[in-house]
């Protein structure tokens, strides 16, 4: 007779390899697996990614009136060194999978009263982006077949993140990133 434990066993090495591959696994949905028939499921997002000083604080444009923290200039009259946020930046293109994640049925009681993650939007991101809570996550609008269309980007909705975590596996390297994110409407 087979050690029953052999097979569990087996399945906790199985788990923790998978685990493992979790780099390979978010690549895979959203970009998609020809061999395997696996659709992307990724979908384009553009990372409003602030420059930061040697404190990592973001670097202010010429406009920005440091009392309001935001720009002097009528905000109707865009910078155009700044597109109005009043701190320089660049735009960068980048695949994510966005999430509405919703209250486990096993959350505390704490949790379910009154929480801000009741419902949480996430958008996750493959580990070697570059992103953190003082940028923005822009979702530009976007053809039928997921791609951009031509002409000047159009912004569909602005994302502020509330908390980006690193996602790391049982050896410590990051697997993936996610990114709390809300509605920002400033
Ligand atoms: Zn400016």
């Amino acid at each position: 007779m087979s050690n029953p434990w052999t097979s569990y066993i087996s399945t906790l090495r199985a788990t923790t390899a998978r685990e493992l591959d979790l780099r390979y696994e978010l690549h895979e949905i959203l970009f998609g697996n020809p061999t395997k028939n696996m659709l992307p499921h990724g979908r384009i997002f553009i990372i409003r990614r602030f420059r930061r000083d040697t404190d990592n604080e973001r670097v202010p444009c010429t406009c920005l009136n440091p009392n309001f923290n935001r720009p002097a200039r009528n905000p109707s009259h865009k910078c155009r060194f700044c597109d109005a946020e009043g701190y320089l930046f660049e735009d960068h293109f980048v695949v994510g999978y966005f999430s509405m994640e919703y209250p486990q049925p096993f959350s505390t009681k704490e949790e379910s009263f009154g929480s801000l993650e009741a419902i949480a939007p996430s958008v996750y991101f493959e580990y070697n982006v570059q992103v953190d809570e003082k940028d923005y996550i822009l979702e530009p609008y976007l053809t039928e077949e997921g791609e951009l269309a031509d002409g000047p980007v159009k912004i569909k909705r602005r994302l502020k993140i509330n908390v980006c975590q690193e996602m790391r596996a049982d050896r410590g390297r990051i697997e993936y990133l996610r990114c709390r994110v809300s509605e920002d409407h400033t």
